[in-house]
């Protein structure tokens, strides 16, 4: 059977986890509750609040039936968790993997709560998924799965109910599916009932770079506040997928030194700063897209802890989930580490690199540039009037800006690590929204 295209988007493995989510016998979900605990401790949170918090708004679990191409019927078990409302509609995505479970989506839905609070976006948080391997079903199973699904969970989505998106093996036209089985079940255009779709359907231009772009504008404000210019910085970005070669070409652009890249095939590393634009047109060139083979005057191979452990001053992780841990974070190099992939750091390195002086900027932070465009869509659909690319850029700076230089005062003035002020502070306004809001009835 054909791997469909669909398993090509976010195919960086099973856990696209919280940073300090590492103990592997402990649920992602029990990271989050303990977490939860902590800031609300810190916050002197009202215990009804917090009560609340730890328990997600909405679940639904539905068994999927799919007719597969031998003409076998299959029964997969689907979710949908809507973890809190109470900042506006549900956001987060839908993924498609063997591992997922009820914990697992429970844990994705609050951190999307999270995130959405921490970059000011008018949502609450919650995440869905199927339990299947994508890589054994064929394009049309892919797609009967999908339209079943969302027939399925659609009586708690809606544009002002839950939006979902894609994740990990979900792609723009898994959401143009879920928007038209909608709308054919409605009997009316529903596009604004996800987002992250193809440009055709109502998707918004500058979607497909913005997680990439959002970590290029947070790494240059934390290179302002160092009182540090992009000239001359040198930069290693680990993963040169969609992200992480945004991120890197971006920088590139603002004056930075890509001194060393990687992806699955290993990494490539150059003291004098690697020909990003020539990279880029040997890696679209080759069938899997990979760095592998790449060959440049000055030009050394190297291996993805080599990468990590480089002499640079920014290191970007954005490939996978646990890359910098407690027997590589000694020798990680950076003062300065954007989080790019969801829990690329663990809980010990964590703690090392913070008796470092390193800046590690959190994944709920450096990576909502994803979801901030999703946004930006939602907006332009519910109003079908659709913006140019350089407006969707410019809101996205706006917004990216803003939620970093706010972190980063509250953090400063709580003396806290810039990932635990990013959930103080994310947590607050959540609590905050529901303490305005008061109980119904
Ligand atoms: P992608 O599939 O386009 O790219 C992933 C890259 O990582 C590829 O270059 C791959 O070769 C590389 N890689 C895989 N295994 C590796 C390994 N062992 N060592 C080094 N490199 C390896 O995925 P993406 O969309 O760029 O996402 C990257 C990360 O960012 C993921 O953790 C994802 O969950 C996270 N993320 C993505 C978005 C988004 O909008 N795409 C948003 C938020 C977070």
């Amino acid at each position: 059977m054909m791997k469909p295209e669909a398993a090509e988007l976010h195919t960086t493995g099973p856990h696209p986890d919280f940073a300090l989510a590492e103990t592997p016998r402990r649920s992602l979900w029990d990271t989050v509750l303990a977490q939860l605990d902590d800031v609300a401790e810190r916050l002197r949170l009202d215990p009804g609040i917090h009560a609340i918090l730890r328990r997600p708004e909405r679940e639904l679990s539905v068994a999927v039936p799919v007719q597969l191409d031998d003409g076998q019927i299959e029964v997969f078990t689907g979710y949908r968790v809507q973890h809190s409302s109470a900042r506006g509609p549900c956001k987060g995505g839908i993924r498609y993997h063997p591992e997922v479970d009820l914990n697992e989506v429970r844990a994705l839905a609050a951190l999307m709560t999270w995130k959405c609070a921490v970059v000011g976006l008018p949502y609450g948080g919650a995440k869905g998924g199927v339990q299947c391997d994508p890589r054994q079903l064929s394009n049309n199973e892919i797609c009967r799965l999908t339209r079943r699904f969302t027939a399925m969970i659609l009586p708690i989505l809606g544009p002002r109910r839950d939006i979902p998106a894609p994740d990990v093996n979900t792609n723009p036209q898994v959401m143009a599916w879920i928007a038209d089985t909608v709308s054919m079940l409605e009997g009316r255009s529903v596009m604004e009932i996800v987002t992250g779709k193809p440009v055709a359907l109502g998707g918004s231009l500058g979607r497909h770079e913005a997680t990439g772009r959002g970590l290029a504008i947070i790494t240059a404000e934390v290179l302002r506040r160092l009182n540090r210019t992009p000239s001359g910085t040198r930069v290693a970005v680990q993963g040169y997928g969609n992200v992480g070669a945004t991120a890197a070409t971006l920088l590139h652009e603002m004056g930075c030194r890509i001194v060393a890249v990687s992806d699955v095939s290993g990494g490539v590393y150059d003291a004098a700063g690697l020909d990003v634009a020539g990279l880029n047109r040997y890696v679209d060139a080759q069938p899997g897209h990979l760095l592998e083979g790449y060959q440049a005057p000055g030009v050394d191979r190297i291996s993805n802890d080599e990468l990590l452990t480089s002499a640079v001053d920014v290191l970007i992780p954005a490939a996978l989930e646990h890359q910098i841990r407690a027997d590589n974070a000694p020798s990680v190099q950076a003062g300065v580490i954007v989080e790019g992939a969801n829990g690329p750091t663990t809980r010990e390195a964590d703690e090392i690199l913070r008796d470092r002086n390193a800046i590690v900027v959190p994944d709920i932070l450096a990576n909502a540039g994803g979801v901030i465009v999703s946004y930006l869509e939602w907006v332009q659909d519910l109003q079908s009037y659709f913006w140019d690319e350089p407006d969707v850029n410019h809101r996205l700076n706006t917004i990216m800006v803003r939620s970093f230089n706010e972190v980063w005062e509250y953090s400063q003035h709580r003396q806290v690590p810039l990932r635990l002020g990013a959930t103080m502070l994310a947590v607050d306004r959540v609590a905050t929204a529901i303490g305005t809001r008061g109980l119904f009835p």
